[in-house]
């Protein structure tokens, strides 16, 4: 949608006003209605809906809560805000040590809050190793704490909290938020679409202008504007310019049709500086079955590159790094187990020699590579890549399947991670480094912690969406 310059308070009649303006209902900013309510605030939503939700309500609903939350302690795991600070700390590039420090201290109380607002859990847990597990059960390992080398650096411990319903699961997730935000009274202008900013002569943002239908309304904010219309993938402008990978073939944007970057490019137009803009969440999971795990990641040389227990968007990252990006998972039969029905299968064979001619990898590399790997499975040890133990076992047994983890001829989903730079209380900032006075912005308009797909954990973008949406309702609402 088209973003145009900001206007000047002097030239515009608003015809309502609230305290603090949320633009945009997805997680974050339900979650930060909500929360600048609780503090007091008189707030108003603008959705350019008919019902909010975002790719919010599209999403597996996995949410990334630690340090001893009900559902942890209710399985055994005994986890700490510790071990998932100095998880988080080593699997994220240049991370935020401030962000994450406040995100991992407040996980338990936040998990409480969202569960408060009606958001489902509950104190099953899912054990095996899933993309997005097709049951109800809350707690499940969605990242790479259980893989080498983040195993040996925090105390391995799942931290997916999935919204406790069947399927994909977050829209019960914004059912729950969007029922709270009606019933505690928020008031909301749904099918209306932000598109500037209003400021004072000072630079402070007061206000914004939207359009609801063909009627053009102007907003005032007393305390705050707080962006959060999601992420830019459906901005080809924006990714031709920032994000190399999502242009890449076979990836297909993956988001509602409202992540256009509307909040980015109303950041920017009144001077806010963006961030990271070039990460990208792109993914081809070598499983489930989990038993796929057992086979063997190569490149177009034979060569592995990467233990395979490690989380499928790590998997992938390292996957896209090699030679021509071409990679295939190798399994043997009791490996590769059932079909799947999205693995890009490309044959079985009954010798290695002639699934390697057929594959056009150099004559004997992967002979060599799975005789290698097969004598020290049969001793349990992985010493190139430091696989765990228990996915450990020779294959050996025909026939040999190869599945093609190549990017380009498989194709991927996609999601922008990159979004405007804010404080740890999610005010925007300007080139230099200044706080942008009356404007904020959370989730996937904001970068917060998530930063790519090797580091990424399945819970990263709601569980850093809902509690920086809340931190920026909450600043927002205590401004004089
Ligand atoms: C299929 C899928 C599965 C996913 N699974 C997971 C998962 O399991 N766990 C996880 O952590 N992440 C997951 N993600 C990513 C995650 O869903 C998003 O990053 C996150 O929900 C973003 O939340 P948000 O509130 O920032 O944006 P959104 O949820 O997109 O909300 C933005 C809202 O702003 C509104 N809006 C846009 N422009 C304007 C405007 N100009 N004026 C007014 N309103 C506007 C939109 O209509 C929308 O309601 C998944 C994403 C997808 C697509």
């Amino acid at each position: 949608m088209e973003i145009s310059e900001p206007l000047s308070a002097k030239d515009v009649k608003f015809d309502q006003s609230a305290d603090v303006i949320v633009v945009g209902m997805g997680v974050a900013g339900a979650c930060a209605a909500v929360e600048a309510h609780e503090a007091g605030a008189d707030v108003l939503v603008i959705e350019r809906t008919s019902g909010g939700g975002g790719s919010s309500a599209m999403a597996g609903g996995y949410v990334y809560f630690g340090g001893g939350t009900r559902v942890q302690k209710a399985n055994g795991f005994d986890d700490t805000v510790e071990d998932m600070f100095n998880y988080i700390m080593a699997v994220t590039p240049e991370p935020n040590a401030e962000k994450i420090r406040l995100y991992c201290d407040n996980s338990v109380a936040h998990f409480d809050w969202m569960e408060r607002q009606g958001v489902p859990f509950n104190d099953r847990f899912f054990p095996g190793k899933d993309p997005e597990h097709p049951t109800d059960e809350t707690l499940s390992w969605t990242g790479n704490e259980d893989a080498w080398p983040f195993s040996e650096i925090a105390k391995p411990v799942p931290r997916g909290h999935k919204i406790g319903v069947n399927g994909a699961a977050a829209y019960a997730m914004m059912n729950a938020l969007i029922a709270t935000v009606k019933r505690i009274g928020i008031r909301v202008e749904f099918d209306s679409a932000v598109n500037a900013l209003v400021c004072d002569d000072s630079g402070r943002i007061v206000g914004v202008r939207y359009r609801q239908f063909d009627e053009i309304h102007y907003a005032e904010a007393r305390k705050g504007v707080v962006l959060t219309t999601g992420g830019f993938v459906w901005n080809r402008e924006l990714i031709d310019q920032y994000t190399p990978n999502m242009a890449l073939e076979g990836v297909i944007p993956h988001g509602a049709p409202t992540s256009d970057g509307a909040g980015h490019q109303l950041g920017m137009s009144v001077g806010g500086s963006l961030m990271n803009m070039a990460a990208t969440m792109i993914s081809i999971p070598i499983y489930a079955p989990e038993s796929r795990i057992k086979g063997i990641l190569v490149n177009k040389n034979g060569q592995r590159f990467i233990n395979e227990d490690t989380y499928h968007g790590r998997a992938t990252a390292f996957a896209m790094q090699q030679p021509d990006m071409v990679a295939y998972l190798i399994c043997d039969a009791p490996s590769f187990g059932e079909r799947n029905g999205y693995e890009a299968l490309i044959d079985a064979w009954e010798t290695v020699a002639e699934m390697e001619h057929d594959l056009g990898i150099p004559e004997g590399a992967l002979q060599k590579t799975l005789a290698v790997y097969n004598e020290n499975a049969a001793r349990g040890q992985d010493p190139d890549f430091h696989k765990a133990a228990k996915y450990l076992t020779p294959l050996a047994e025909p026939p040999f399947a190869a599945v093609n983890i190549t990017l380009g001829p498989v194709s991927a989903q996609g999601l922008t991670q990159g979004g405007l730079t804010t404080t740890a209380d999610a005010q925007v900032l300007d080139e230099a480094g200044r706080i942008i006075p009356g404007l904020y912005a959370a989730g996937a308009t904001a970068s917060n912690i998530a930063k790519d797909s090797a580091g990424y954990a399945s819970g990263f973008m709601i569980g850093e969406s809902s509690y920086f949406g809340r931190r920026a309702g909450a600043h927002a609402a205590r401004v004089r």
